[in-house]
């Protein structure tokens, strides 16, 4: 006791010792002179009064008025400025890895320091830390997982939840566990932060603690929106826009007349709305003209291109901040950017791209000065919104479009999409330009458009299927699910809420009493649906990885198989190709894309898509995705590099049908094959269709007893979309209406259904399999 106290006074004096001697450097002496220069500054007593008199306390102001950077620099500061600051620890989290690396960088630059001495940073993977670290900026996510086995946050002095704004899920998910903590941690200190005034909703939910708001200093940016961006860069939009970026004109079209207007998304169908309510007269008849081609989908990369060379022929130096949808868009442009005569210069204009899954070493780029007459353009997802700040940024280009993580309620399947975004973020990513002088924002879209953007975005919280959600509660250990999402900021649906439970219990996720199953902890830590994640795991124990993956990739983006109305014939014979009778949407997928990767090869994955009708956008979104799930599975331990690229059982077909069926189940129809017709029923008795183009409605009979299926939809009657067949003992043994909240108890007996019923040459799987039963029954 006494001893470790006396260590850490004279560490206390060390600390202070060397804070002032920076700070009294000329270096240090800039340093803090720019510090002194942001609006955070001038707050900074009222700010560390309130937080040494309050538990929790709400700060609001503009982003870059020096929130993240400086609030918790203050409060370690004056601690070490009183001599303590070895007796403090704070906490900052931030939504994402990128931003924990690049504040703690800077923190630790301003400081005077190397990253990991007084400033450290932990996100998945990685981090920086010392045994002198006092302030360290984590992601929400790694908070989250340190809850789980810390559940007081014992040592920790401080905690900041930045950009709590967002509603990130874990944000929102932080703020309920961090409220039940609070009574049992008197001592502890909770300082919340957010861009946008909204702060009076996190103020009354942790009973009216105090909100402080920082007034901003940013130089006005004007807004051009797309008939302004038409007239200024004289460019003319045709309907064919989106066939050039994509390089798929022929099958654009099609595409485009033909495609259903399936559920669209609520905004959408408003802006479209929007569009066609108002009338272009004010405009000039250029941009009347041209606007007038405009379709909600048709923001193009030419366009993009065309206002990217505006710029750099006829404005101010300035870097320029691209917002984007992901990471694909942003290659692709890249890629066009690349063969431009004058953006692909390196001598006058420097292309980087930001996005979610760079490495950190690219990351650091975005944020230095280039080189003397060169242009800067950083092509960004919203993450460049709030989180990051581009110091000299001055022009901000707007597609209007983020991918937005959804749900579809009626089969509990998420999906990542690019949808609109909200007032809010237009006007965010706006002010992105306005930091260094006044700035220039060309959003894409018409002004009717963004007038009809909804106000805030949907909390994740609500638009994040509670599936998946209930699970990670449940590895959270805070009791009951229902119980602790009610007391969220804005609680799901009860009966959403119920039928998530519902559901892990049926898959053999949670048991009878709600406890997590050996399986149901690995399905935790998988970013997919808890089905198609129980899918993957099946896949690798299975050792039938490869296709697994490309099916569960394939069903989380979307069908790469195209149906265009009036070539549905066509469609469907270059579909059935894929299936080789194999009576398997899913088996046609994997199919689908092991050709184009081989196609890719032999540089003609273009003819190929076209030939096939298949959508290579959607093709090179699995691919992407099912990179990001190895990555996941081996940081999990569920997959070593031997599994991921050697896959001899891979056509080892009732293995991957059975695997397949594990996942899918309870989503199953029996197939009654009668003379004329086939008849499918799922198990609540409900009579559905196959869906037009699934390669099993081709046939005149199936010689499998029953279908599985990924999804249901209602339209007139209830169709299921790709189906495979699967036999009885495929049912039997892998449906999980067994009970396998005992998960090794099931895969014993897998296994000796594998040893029994399948093919011998599988005696090599067995003994792995077995292997790995020993050490799943020793944990
Ligand atoms: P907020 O959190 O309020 O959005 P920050 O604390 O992130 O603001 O940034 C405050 C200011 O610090 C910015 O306006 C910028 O001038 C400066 N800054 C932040 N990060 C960097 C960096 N990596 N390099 C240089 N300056 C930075
Ligand atoms: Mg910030």
């Amino acid at each position: 006791g006494s001893v470790m106290e006396k260590v850490l006074q004279r560490r206390s004096l060390r600390m202070r010792n060397m804070q002032r001697g920076w700070q009294e450097s000329p270096d240090g002496n800039k340093m803090l002179e720019f510090r002194k220069s942001l609006p955070a500054f001038k707050e900074k007593e009222r700010l560390l009064q309130a937080i040494a008199r309050n538990q929790v306390v709400v700060i609001s102001g503009e982003t870059g008025c020096g929130k993240t950077t400086q609030l918790p620099q203050y409060i370690l500061e004056s601690e070490i400025e009183s001599g303590r600051g070895a007796f403090c620890s704070i906490i900052c989290t931030q939504p994402r890895r990128i931003s924990a690396l690049a504040v703690a960088e800077r923190v630790a630059t301003e400081r005077g320091e190397p990253l990991g001495d007084s400033v450290g940073y932990k996100v998945r993977l990685e981090g920086v830390k010392g045994k002198n670290t006092h302030l360290l900026f984590c992601t929400s996510g790694i908070l989250l997982r340190r809850l789980l086995s810390d559940r007081n946050l014992d040592g920790i002095t401080h905690v900041f939840v930045d950009e709590i704004h967002e509603r990130g899920m874990n944000e929102d998910f932080l703020l309920i566990v961090l409220k039940d903590l609070l009574p049992r941690r008197p001592d502890l200190r909770l300082i919340l932060m957010s861009a946008t005034l909204n702060a009076e909703l996190f103020s009354s939910y942790f009973g009216g603690a105090p909100m402080i708001h920082i007034p901003g200093f940013t130089y006005p940016v004007r807004a051009n929106f797309l008939e302004d961006v038409l007239e200024i860069t004289g460019y003319k939009l045709t309907s064919f826009n989106q066939i050039d970026d994509y390089g798929q004109e022929k099958m654009w079209k099609t595409q485009k007349q033909l495609a259903p207007r399936k559920k669209k998304n609520q905004i959408t169908a408003l802006v479209e709305d929007a569009v066609e309510k108002s009338n272009f007269e004010n405009y000039s008849p250029r941009a009347r003209d041209s606007l007038a081609c405009w379709a909600p989908d048709c923001i193009g990369f030419n366009l993009i291109e065309a206002v990217l060379c505006h710029i750099c022929r006829k404005e101010r130096p300035g870097a320029v901040l691209v917002f984007m949808t992901g990471w694909e868009d942003i290659s692709c442009l890249r890629d066009q950017l690349k063969a431009h005569p004058l953006l692909g210069d390196p001598n006058r204009v420097l292309v980087l791209t930001c996005h979610g899954s760079m490495a950190t070493s690219e990351q650091k780029l975005i944020f230095e000065k280039p080189p003397q007459n060169v242009r800067k353009i950083v092509l960004a997802t919203n993450m460049a919104e709030a989180s990051i700040t581009i110091n000299d940024v001055v022009f901000v280009v707007d597609c209007g479009k983020a991918k937005e993580t959804t749900y579809d309620a009626l089969n509990n399947t998420p999906c990542l999409l690019p949808s609109w975004i909200s007032q809010a973020s237009a006007r965010q990513r706006r002010g992105r330009a306005g930091r260094v002088q006044p700035g220039e924002c060309y959003h894409l879209y018409p002004r009717c458009v963004y007038e009809a953007f909804a106000e805030y975005q949907l909390p994740e919280l609500l638009r994040t299927p509670l599936n998946s959600l209930c699970l990670q509660i449940k590895s959270l250990q805070v009791g009951s699910i229902a119980g602790f999402l009610s007391s969220a900021l804005q609680p799901p649906e009860s009966l959403a809420v119920q039928n998530a439970i519902q559901f892990l219990k049926m898959i053999g996720a949670l048991d009878e009493n709600e406890n997590l199953t050996h399986l149901g902890k690995f399905l935790a830590i998988l970013p997919v649906d808890p089905k198609l994640g129980k899918m993957l795991i099946m896949g690798t124990i299975f050792r039938c990885f490869d296709p697994v993956l490309t099916i569960v990739a394939g069903l989380s983006v979307r069908d790469p198989f195209l149906l265009p109305q009036d070539k549905k014939d066509l469609a469907g014979t270059a579909k059935s190709r894929f299936s080789a009778k194999d009576y398997s949407d899913h088996m046609a997928l994997v199919r689908a894309y092991e050709g184009w990767k081989d196609a890719e090869r032999e540089g003609s994955a273009y003819e190929y898509c076209w030939r096939n009708f298949l959508s290579a956008q959607t093709l090179q979104a699995i691919h992407s995705l099912r990179k990001q799930f190895i990555f996941i599975l081996k940081d999990a331990g569920l997959l070593d590099a031997d599994t991921a690229t050697n896959n001899k059982l891979s056509y080892n077909q009732s293995l991957v049908r059975a695997v397949i069926c594990s996942g899918l189940y309870p989503g199953i129809s029996s197939v009654v094959n009668r003379e004329t017709s086939m008849s499918f029923k799922t198990m609540d008795d409900g009579q559905v269709f196959l869906y037009a183009n699934s390669v099993n409605a081709r046939y005149q009979t199936i010689p499998y007893p029953w279908l599985v299926f990924s999804e249901k939809v209602k339209v007139n009657t209830v169709f299921i979309r790709d189906s495979t067949g699967v036999s009885d003992s495929i049912v039997i043994l892998f449906g999980s209406a067994l009970d396998c909240g005992d998960m090794a108890g099931h895969l014993k007996m897998l296994g000796g259904y594998i040893e029994f019923f399948m093919d011998p040459s599988l005696a090599d799987c067995y003994i792995k399999l077995k292997e790995e039963l020993d050490i799943l029954l020793q944990k």
